[in-house]
């Protein structure tokens, strides 16, 4: 099981978050971005391998969104931070 640390609540169990999704994307303007634009930012997802970062929201404490850099291959929580935080340590 992981253990997540919430800048505002501290390390706590994956049970207390959930997933929200991958935190690199950059929303499309709502004016000027195309219809594949937004199908990308939709439906489509790289899959790397290491590092990457990640929101989670941590439904079952604060309801914050924190920002989380795991490697998804070993699981590893490298650094967490808030949504807007620019992480240390690898990643996307
Ligand atoms: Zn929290």
């Amino acid at each position: 099981m992981l253990e997540i640390k919430c800048p505002w609540c501290g390390a706590r169990t994956q049970t207390e978050f959930t997933y929200a999704g991958d935190a690199t994307l950059d929303r499309p303007d709502a004016e000027t971005g195309s219809e594949e634009d937004w199908y990308e930012y939709v439906y489509l997802r790289d899959n790397p391998r290491g590092a990457h970062d990640e929101l989670w929201q941590h439904s079952a404490g604060c309801r914050r969104y924190v920002k989380v850099r795991r490697d998804v291959t070993t699981h590893e929580i490298i650094a967490t931070g808030a949504p807007g935080a620019k992480l240390d340590g690898g990643g996307s």
